[in-house]
């Protein structure tokens, strides 16, 4: 009798099992990607996919993650970052990992950063969105028109034009770059933020530890190049011609744009880069750097109320 019963129960348990085992089929089988899959896979069989029916649930259920993607630090993924992606060697399916577009951003980020100490991309920044510019002034309006345009139809590659945003201390010209980087992110082109002043000094001590080639080399090829605060720093010769005039020398050949900020507009920097730390004045050399500048560059006035004061 008890036997009979214990039968039973493993039939009914069976039962259950296979009820559960079937939905799962199901719900795998016509998950839309692995559809894609099979039909543009027409060499891995029925059999093949049945045999494998629980790595392509655990395809299914990794994918279906980065199909509501929560961002990186969200990342519910077995391991954080990694998309899973079918894969058919000859018929035989696997499922192999790879890190997806944000990891692979946060990764160039990140050996980019250890390389470049200037380049920085503060909190707020990151967080920085064309949503949130108060268009508060009609200048202010066509500034962050401007700077959206930019971030729609930026082509590094095949137009080194980029801006060069002027304006008051604290007006949020920095913000608007970060904006942009957003933007430009969302759009899959990568952008480096490098504090001018900062920049600069850790060049000249690159000088002593022969590391002066591979930062510029980083920062040459930048997809799109933004020099925060630029005039902001005590120039010298060796930076003007060296330094900015090679980097943007370089850009201009390879079609990459750089964006631009500063308190002052083009003729005060040009008077700025005129004058040396020594005391000479370079007004041709200046003028040669700023012609370049100005012509890969639209001038965008941004105005507006000190924001650092409020
Ligand atoms: P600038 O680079 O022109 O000197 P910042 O971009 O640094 O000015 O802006 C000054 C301050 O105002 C910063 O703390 C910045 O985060 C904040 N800020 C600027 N624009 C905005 C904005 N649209 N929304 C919120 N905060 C802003
Ligand atoms: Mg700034």
């Amino acid at each position: 009798m008890n036997s009979i019963r214990s039968s039973l129960d493993q039939f009914m348990k069976n039962k259950d099992w296979r009820r559960r085992y079937e939905e799962l089929r199901e719900e795998v089988l016509s998950y839309p990607k692995i559809q894609t899959f099979q039909q543009e896979h027409p060499e891995v069989t029925e059999e093949a996919m049945e045999n494998n029916m629980m790595k392509l649930f655990e395809y299914k259920r990794e994918r279906q993650n980065c199909d509501t993607c929560p961002g990186l630090k969200n990342c519910p993924n077995m391991m954080q970052g990694y998309q899973p992606e079918l894969y058919s060697d000859t018929g035989q399916l696997t499922v192999r990992y790879h890190p997806c577009r944000l990891k692979q951003q946060a990764d160039e980020q990140k050996r980019q950063q250890s390389l470049i100490q200037s380049m920085h991309i503060p909190k707020e920044i990151l967080e920085a969105s064309f949503d949130d510019i108060e268009q508060d002034h009609a200048s202010r309006l066509s500034a962050s028109n401007a700077c959206l345009k930019f971030a729609f139809e930026a082509n590094p590659g095949e137009d080194a034009t980029g801006l060069y945003l002027h304006g008051k201390f604290g007006v949020g010209k920095t913000y608007m770059v970060g904006a942009i980087a957003n933007e430009l992110m969302v759009r899959d082109i990568s952008s480096m933020i490098v504090y001018a002043p900062d920049f600069f000094r850790e060049m000249k001590q690159a000088l002593s530890d022969g590391t002066v080639q591979e930062k510029m080399d980083e920062v040459k090829n930048a997809e799109v190049l933004m020099l925060d605060d630029i005039g902001a720093e005590t120039t010298s010769a060796w930076i003007r011609d060296d330094v900015l005039g090679v980097i943007l020398q370089y850009r201009l050949m390879q079609k990459l744009p750089t964006v631009y900020t500063s308190n002052y507009d083009y003729d005060e920097l040009e008077n700025h880069l005129a004058y040396s730390q020594k005391g000479g004045i370079e007004e041709l050399k200046a003028k040669r750097i700023m012609e370049r500048v100005k012509h890969l560059t639209v001038p965008v006035f941004v105005d507006g109320k000190n924001r650092r004061e409020m």
